[in-house]
């Protein structure tokens, strides 16, 4: 059982070969993956690929990159997508202020009313955040204390995609109810910050995700990242808390079920369920 809980298989790198793509995660045992929504039109194809597929399922969000392009009439289109049985998350949300491709004004603005709708649809978040790690967790600190009421008490509020921050903070925002995702910059020689987070945090916490097309793991630099290979963060991380990649992988697809609401396909089921990825 291996899920990626974070790709982007509606994006035109792979408009020339998704068929083979979704085999070759099929052979290398995926069991699910996840599809994520960057703005309108690409939520949009990842729910499309999400009816398509059985175990694909998809996100609908806006991503801070684009933010300047939000309005009224795109919040009410995710709104609207966000609806459907297939949508499972809303984001990637959240904050950069490394690349500020929008004005950081404008990104507080567009992730504070997906937190809201995220909080009324009740529907956990995938957060983006890069260089804006204190404001994030004080944005997110006040919506979960919005939404605790509301939530059901084993299900985790969201997930920090790709995160890049440190174990302290990683603690912090396991204390308040997300998950934290690996993608592969953990297989890169010089990301000693990111193991000491893999080693620190307790396995029941830690999502695994390719970010495919991007962050190629170091094998199979420079080409672009699919989900197949994500048994190389997955073999990197069970190295580094000296665990079986059959443990990491287990535990890591639990938590991407509970996260998502995704119903596990168990090994008894018959193959031909197995093999609708
Ligand atoms: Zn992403």
């Amino acid at each position: 059982m291996i899920i990626d809980s974070h790709c982007h298989l509606q994006f035109p790198q792979f408009q020339d070969d998704r068929a083979q793509v979704l085999e070759r995660a099929r052979e290398a045992g995926l069991s699910a993956i996840v599809v994520v929504g960057t703005d309108a039109d690409a939520s949009q194809q990842a729910l499309a690929l999400a009816e398509a597929h059985p175990n694909v399922f998809a996100t609908v969000g806006w991503h801070p990159h684009q933010a300047a392009e939000f309005d009224d009439e795109q919040r009410l289109v995710l709104r609207r997508l966000a609806e459907s049985p297939k949508a499972v998350a809303l984001g990637e949300i959240g904050l950069d202020f490394y690349r500020r491709l929008s004005p950081p004004e404008k990104q507080r603005t567009v992730f504070q009313q997906m937190l809201d709708l995220a909080g009324e649809l009740r529907l956990p978040v995938v957060i983006h955040s890069r260089d804006a790690e204190d404001e994030a967790f004080a944005i997110l600190s006040g919506w979960a204390a919005q939404v605790k009421g509301q939530w059901p008490q084993e299900r985790p509020l969201g997930v920090l995609h790709c995160f890049g921050g440190d174990l302290a903070l990683a603690l912090r925002y396991v204390q308040l109810g997300f998950l934290i995702s690996i993608a592969a910059n953990v297989t890169y020689p010089n990301a000693h910050r990111l193991a000491s987070v893999v080693a620190g945090l307790p396995l029941e916490r830690l999502l695994v995700e390719t970010d495919a097309p991007y962050l190629t793991p170091q094998s199979m630099r420079p080409q672009r990242n699919e989900p197949s290979f994500l048994l190389e963060t997955i073999g990197r991380i069970a190295e580094i808390r000296a665990q079986t990649v059959g443990e990491v992988a287990e535990q890591t697809s639990a938590n991407a079920s509970a996260l998502y609401g995704i119903a596990q396909a168990s090994a008894s089921e018959p193959a031909e369920e197995r093999e609708a990825l």
